[in-house]
């Protein structure tokens, strides 16, 4: 598939080929229809926010349809429409994620920064974190 890559900080995008993802337990392949640019990903690129991922895909304001399911995915079902934030994924069982403040968690990782985002044809999404987005 085609991705635009951030290899490093402060480094323009490249376009790549990289191997289209797998869904792991729980997770969504996302065929990507539109992907926003928001100030956060300009923070990441810029080199404003510590420590992302090497060989990042930025994005995380993803619109698009569900390819594939992984095991134990109940939420959503493949060619339904789904929205993916900047929330990819929390830890479940700290005192945060069980109180319903999951944002706060300490190990929360995010999409487009820790997690490869949506400046790609696909991508790949905790269906804990995805929204059901109008099909129209
Ligand atoms: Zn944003
Ligand atoms: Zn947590």
């Amino acid at each position: 598939m085609r991705a635009m890559v951030l290899d490093q900080p402060r480094q323009k995008l490249r376009l790549a080929e990289l191997e289209p993802p797998s869904p792991m337990p729980g997770q969504l392949v996302i065929r990507v229809h539109a992907c926003a640019v928001c100030r956060t990903d300009l923070h990441v690129v810029d080199g404003e926010l510590p420590d992302p991922k090497p060989r990042l895909v930025p994005g995380h304001e993803i619109v698009g349809t569900v390819a594939e399911t992984g095991p134990g995915v109940d939420r959503f079902r493949i060619g339904e429409r789904v929205g993916v934030p900047w929330l990819g994924w929390t830890c479940g069982v700290c005192d945060y994620c069980r109180s319903a403040r999951e944002n706060l968690c300490d190990q929360a990782r995010f999409t487009g920064y820790q997690i490869d985002g949506g400046y790609a044809e696909l991508t790949v999404a905790d269906q804990r974190f995805c929204f059901a987005v109008d099909p129209r």
